[in-house]
């Protein structure tokens, strides 16, 4: 848990959220600002910062296999999957989160 880090207070349940899916390890809930009908964040109670930043095997299957498990729940087996590491990529939220986004057609390379 790392102090005032949003993705800590909602995988411990400090803010109160619905989960689509979750394990001893790992969160999965909504983007609170969906950029796709669908738009999940795919999350490690831990405090990792960045993807940098894992290096627990264990824990990086557990995350991958929960987007699967998302997804199956969801019903969508088409679906984009971002990780933001860093600034300049992106991240705005300093706790590792993989988008799991769905619902519309993404073109490639994005802007
Ligand atoms: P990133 O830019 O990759 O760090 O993505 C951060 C994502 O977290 C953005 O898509 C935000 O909309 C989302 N987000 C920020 N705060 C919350 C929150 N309280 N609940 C759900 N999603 C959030
Ligand atoms: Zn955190």
């Amino acid at each position: 848990m790392s102090d005032n880090c949003i993705f800590c207070k909602i995988a411990n349940g400090e803010i109160p959220t619905d989960f689509v899916y979750e394990t001893q390890n790992v969160v999965v809930f909504k983007d609170i600002n969906p950029q796709a009908p669908i738009h999940l964040l795919v999350v490690p109670k831990k405090h990792i910062e960045t993807l940098n930043d894992l290096n627990d095997e264990k824990l990086s299957a557990e995350l991958i296999n929960a987007i699967q498990q998302a997804a199956k729940k969801l019903d969508i087996k088409e679906y984009r999957t971002v990780i933001n590491t860093g600034k300049s990529a992106g991240q705005e939220v300093f706790h590792l989160h993989i988008h799991i986004m769905a619902g519309r057609s993404f073109t490639w390379p994005a802007g």
